[in-house]
């Protein structure tokens, strides 16, 4: 219930004690309020207080016992500040100054006690250090959200960029990637971002939002594309290791793809060999994945330090080389025997490889000649919105 709006207080009146449960707070009206300590039943005063002053919310906000008394200093007037009132508030504001007001208050904590000499008495060092943190927990958040509000304002797409069959240079699937596209500062290199997404539990929303999207890119590709071409058509889409956590993903992923009418042979799922690793969850979900007749695909293969063990148990389609062997292996022969080896590897298993980052006819050239069977590149197309796209099939 919410108290009467006003409390009066005659001069030398305790309003609360230290150590009190705190059930709300107050702005002085008129008057003066002092606040102070108990120490050795001695009074240590820390402040004095006047009116438009706030004081008593710090219990409100972290929960915790009053760190200090207050009493009036002459005949005062104060409002109350419920507890809802002021945590209306401070939810409702924006994460740094959230993480500002704990900041705050735990340093105001900290300062108090090692006044009062109560417990965390020398916590100076440790201070320090989660100041530190603190500070890169605000640059974190401040760039997490400006990427959730890029996000809430459009200012994602979806990319696709070509992925062509060696023998003919034949457009036979695309890889989405996602674009930040900012009015302000233009396009904003996926690779500098991608990971604040992939970290952060905006994943799932937008790691949603990315399928949606590439689905209807999908759908769209098809309805320019023969029947015959449909057939085999695949779309690449890239999925990070946070997502499998989702216990709803395939059963979303299915639930868009039927909307959109498409087939699951049509769609190719990107993990790198971290995810593979990552337990026991992931694997399972790609199981799944590909009894339902997904592809799978192993992105940046090789990069890794993983055993090669694992590729006989899992449930992979395709294996992509990536790129940083694609532009040393001709100029750097035991680079290129690495590729062959791997091609030579993955088609005995059973799998179809993607050369990454094609950027020259000459790296074409020994691409074909070590047989892989499809290409992904600049040279053969950068990634491009779907219109463009469109254009080219
Ligand atoms: P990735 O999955 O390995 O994607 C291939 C990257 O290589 C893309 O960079 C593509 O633009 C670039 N690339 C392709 N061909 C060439 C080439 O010939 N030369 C050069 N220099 N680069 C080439 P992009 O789009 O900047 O994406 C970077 C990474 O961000 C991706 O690497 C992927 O790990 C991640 N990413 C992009 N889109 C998504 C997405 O929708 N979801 C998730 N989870 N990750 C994404
Ligand atoms: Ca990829
Ligand atoms: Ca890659």
């Amino acid at each position: 219930m919410r108290p009467t709006a006003q409390k009066f207080l005659k001069a030398n009146e305790i309003l609360f004690s230290q150590g009190d449960t705190g059930d709300c707070a107050y702005i002085i009206e008129k008057g003066r309020v002092q606040i102070f300590f108990i120490k050795d039943k001695e009074e240590i005063p820390i402040n004095i207080l006047g009116e438009g002053e706030i004081f008593g919310e710090m219990s409100l906000i972290d929960n915790q016992n009053r760190s200090a008394s207050a009493k009036a200093i002459e005949e005062c007037t104060l409002l109350y500040v419920t507890r809802e009132q002021l945590m209306e508030r401070v939810q409702n504001a924006d994460n740094i100054v959230k993480l500002l007001v704990r900041v705050l208050l735990k340093r105001m904590r900290q300062n108090t006690s090692l006044l009062t000499g109560e417990k965390n008495t020398s916590p100076i060092q440790k201070f320090v250090l989660s100041e530190e943190i603190n500070s890169n927990a605000v640059t974190q958040i401040k760039f997490e959200n400006e990427i959730f509000e890029a996000y809430h304002n459009k200012e994602f797409e979806i990319y696709l960029q070509p992925i062509v069959q060696t023998s003919d240079k034949k457009i036979i699937g695309v890889e989405s990637l996602l674009r930040w596209i900012s009015p302000s500062k233009g396009t904003i290199p996926t690779g500098t971002f991608i990971e604040v997404i992939e970290n952060s539990s905006m994943i799932l929303p937008i790691g949603y939002w990315i399928i949606e999207e590439s689905f209807a890119h999908l759908k769209a590709i098809f309805d320019k594309i023969s029947v015959n071409d449909r057939k085999s058509f695949m779309l690449s889409l890239n999925i990070s290791g946070k997502q499998f956590n989702d216990s709803d993903l395939i059963a979303k992923f299915e639930e868009i793809r039927i909307r959109y009418g498409l087939s699951q042979k049509n769609i190719k799922i990107e993990i790198t060999e971290r995810v593979m690793l990552d337990g026991i969850i992931a694997i399972e979900t790609l199981r799944k994945f590909r009894s339902l007749g997904y592809g799978i695909s192993i992105d940046d293969f090789g990069t890794g330090f993983s055993s090669l063990q694992y590729l006989s148990q899992m449930p992979v389609t395709h294996l992509k080389l990536d790129r940083s062997f694609i532009s040393k292996m001709t100029t750097d022969p035991k680079t290129k025997t690495i590729v062959q080896a791997i091609i030579f590897l993955a088609h005995g298993l059973g799998f179809e490889t993607v050369a990454e980052g094609v950027e020259t006819e000459e790296e074409f050239e020994v691409i074909k000649n070590l047989q892989s069977d499809y290409v992904q590149g600049y040279l053969t197309g950068r990634p491009i919105p779907l219109q463009e796209l469109l254009k080219r099939l």
